[in-house]
Protein backbone atom coordinates (compact mmCIF):
# COMPACT_ATOMS: atom_id res chain seq x y z
CA UNK A 1 0.00 0.00 0.00
CA UNK A 2 1.17 3.44 -1.00
CA UNK A 3 1.04 6.38 1.28
CA UNK A 4 2.01 10.02 1.93
CA UNK A 5 1.32 12.97 3.77
CA UNK A 6 -1.57 15.35 3.39
CA UNK A 7 -1.92 18.71 4.85
CA UNK A 8 -5.25 18.97 7.34
CA UNK A 9 -6.30 22.30 7.88
CA UNK A 10 -7.39 23.51 11.58
CA UNK A 11 -10.83 23.59 12.32
CA UNK A 12 -13.29 23.96 15.06
CA UNK A 13 -15.73 21.43 16.21
CA UNK A 14 -19.13 22.73 17.68
CA UNK A 15 -20.17 21.37 20.29
CA UNK A 16 -22.25 18.38 20.16
CA UNK A 17 -23.04 15.34 22.48
CA UNK A 18 -21.24 12.26 22.15
CA UNK A 19 -21.72 8.86 23.62
CA UNK A 20 -19.40 7.54 26.02
CA UNK A 21 -19.31 4.24 27.36
CA UNK A 22 -18.32 2.92 30.72
CA UNK A 23 -14.88 0.24 30.81
CA UNK A 24 -14.46 -2.11 33.60
CA UNK A 25 -10.92 -2.00 34.89
CA UNK A 26 -9.68 -4.63 37.23
CA UNK A 27 -7.01 -3.34 39.12
CA UNK A 28 -5.38 -3.36 43.07
CA UNK A 29 -6.67 -0.30 45.03
CA UNK A 30 -3.67 2.24 45.71
CA UNK A 31 -5.20 3.04 49.14
CA UNK A 32 -5.90 -0.25 50.83
CA UNK A 33 -4.36 -2.80 48.22
CA UNK A 34 -6.94 -5.43 47.45
CA UNK A 35 -7.31 -6.23 43.88
CA UNK A 36 -10.75 -4.84 42.58
CA UNK A 37 -12.76 -3.63 39.67
CA UNK A 38 -14.51 -1.22 38.96
CA UNK A 39 -16.81 0.42 35.81
CA UNK A 40 -15.84 4.16 34.82
CA UNK A 41 -16.64 6.45 32.39
CA UNK A 42 -12.44 7.68 32.19
CA UNK A 43 -8.92 6.78 32.92
CA UNK A 44 -8.18 3.58 35.15
CA UNK A 45 -9.22 4.29 38.71
CA UNK A 46 -7.06 4.17 41.52
CA UNK A 47 -9.00 3.40 44.27
CA UNK A 48 -11.63 0.88 45.05
CA UNK A 49 -15.42 1.41 45.64
CA UNK A 50 -15.46 1.63 49.39
CA UNK A 51 -11.93 4.11 49.46
CA UNK A 52 -13.24 6.69 46.68
CA UNK A 53 -17.51 5.54 46.84
CA UNK A 54 -18.90 6.54 43.64
CA UNK A 55 -21.09 9.81 43.53
CA UNK A 56 -19.35 10.78 47.34
CA UNK A 57 -21.80 13.42 48.27
CA UNK A 58 -21.21 16.69 46.68
CA UNK A 59 -21.41 20.11 49.07
CA UNK A 60 -23.20 21.76 46.33
CA UNK A 61 -25.50 19.47 46.31
CA UNK A 62 -25.88 20.03 50.08
CA UNK A 63 -26.89 23.51 50.08
CA UNK A 64 -30.10 24.49 51.18
CA UNK A 65 -32.03 25.76 48.64
CA UNK A 66 -32.36 29.63 47.81
CA UNK A 67 -35.51 31.15 48.81
CA UNK A 68 -37.53 32.25 45.85
CA UNK A 69 -38.99 35.48 45.05
CA UNK A 70 -42.64 35.31 46.26
CA UNK A 71 -45.15 37.61 44.85
CA UNK A 72 -45.94 40.46 46.57
CA UNK A 73 -49.54 41.20 47.66
CA UNK A 74 -50.65 45.02 47.53
CA UNK A 75 -53.36 45.72 49.39
CA UNK A 76 -54.33 48.94 48.43
CA UNK A 77 -53.89 50.32 44.79
CA UNK A 78 -51.69 53.25 46.40
CA UNK A 79 -48.35 50.78 46.59
CA UNK A 80 -48.79 50.60 42.97
CA UNK A 81 -48.44 54.19 42.30
ZN1 LIG B 1 -9.57 0.55 48.49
Amino acid sequence: MASKLVPVREYTVKAHKRLIHTRVFNFVCKECGIPTKRETYGPRPLYCEKCRPPQAPKKSLMKPQKAKPRPMIYKSKTDLD
